[in-house]
């Protein structure tokens, strides 16, 4: 129904076959964009090179957000290849592994501030970074969870960090809706991811996500790259400032 022939779209947040980023990036690249994709470090890049070239990504790059240049060199470089920019997927996040171990309350100031940083504050930065190459509109997107909106067992303050990233989200699509510039959060069930793998008992997660979601499916990584598509698309034009629940129903159940 829709395709992406021609597009441009950055894709941040490959770490191996798992990652929510791969799916999206192998989606938009299935509809028929062009793609960018980042690494995060040396450790990283041969796990991250291989897949980006199984996509014939036209621009690889290293990039840490936390580290000063790095962005601005991406999107240099995506200005003087591409000279413009349609879709923007920002799925990274992080927080400190004792922080996130423990009560919210205790969590520290550096662990928050950094986790706010690296999972919330680099996706407004990548916005603006993009907003002067999607001349002709543009579709920007980054990864919350349920955790966001409700206390989730064990979730502990990325749940803080998640509701500030969907607010920011939506005052991101207030500020570029009049440029035809759109901004979502997806928001995916629980997924054995890589990420994942730091929060506490998140097998029990994905135990109760399965039990209880009406659909008794987990989400994958191709339901979230399906829906990552169809928002990048023209079809889509007219949506904006929304948090796609990815997830089987499980966001309806009490
Ligand atoms: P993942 O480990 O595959 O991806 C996380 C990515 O974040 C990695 O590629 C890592 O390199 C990147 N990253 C961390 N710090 C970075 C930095 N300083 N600079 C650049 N990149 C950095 O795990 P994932 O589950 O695919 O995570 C992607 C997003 O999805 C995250 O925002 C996560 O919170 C969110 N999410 C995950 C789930 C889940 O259950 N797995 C559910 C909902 C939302």
């Amino acid at each position: 129904m829709f395709s992406l022939h021609g597009q441009k779209a950055l894709v941040v947040g490959i770490a191996n076959e798992h990652s929510i980023a791969w799916g999206c990036a192998h989606a938009l690249k299935a509809q028929g964009a062009d793609l960018a994709i980042t690494w995060l470090n040396a450790k990283a890049e041969p796990f991250v090179r291989p897949l980006a070239e199984e996509l014939e990504a036209e621009i690889l790059l290293p990039l840490d957000v936390s580290q000063p240049g790095q962005l601005e060199a991406v999107f240099a470089e995506i200005a003087s290849r591409w000279g413009r920019l349609d879709t923007l997927v920002h799925s990274i996040a992080f927080a400190p592994r004792a922080d996130l171990h423990g009560r919210v309350i205790d969590c520290s100031a550096e662990g928050f501030g950094l986790a706010m940083d690296i999972s919330v504050h680099s996706f407004l930065r990548m916005i603006r970074l993009a907003e002067p190459l999607m001349t002709d509109g543009g579709c920007c997107l980054s990864v919350s969870f349920f955790g966001a909106s409700r206390v989730v067992r064990h979730y502990n303050m990325m749940g803080p960090v998640k509701a500030a990233l969907e607010s920011a989200m939506r005052y991101a699509a207030a500020d570029l809706g009049e440029k035809g510039i759109r901004v979502h959060a997806l928001s995916p069930g629980p997924l054995a991811t890589r990420a994942a793998s730091g929060i506490d008992h998140f097998d029990e997660m994905l135990a109760e996500a399965a039990e209880r979601a009406p659909t008794h499916q987990l989400a994958s990584i191709e339901d979230v790259g399906a829906m990552a598509a169809f928002l990048a698309s023209a079809e889509a034009r007219n949506l904006t400032g929304s948090v796609h629940e990815i997830d089987g129903g499980f966001s309806i159940t009490a």
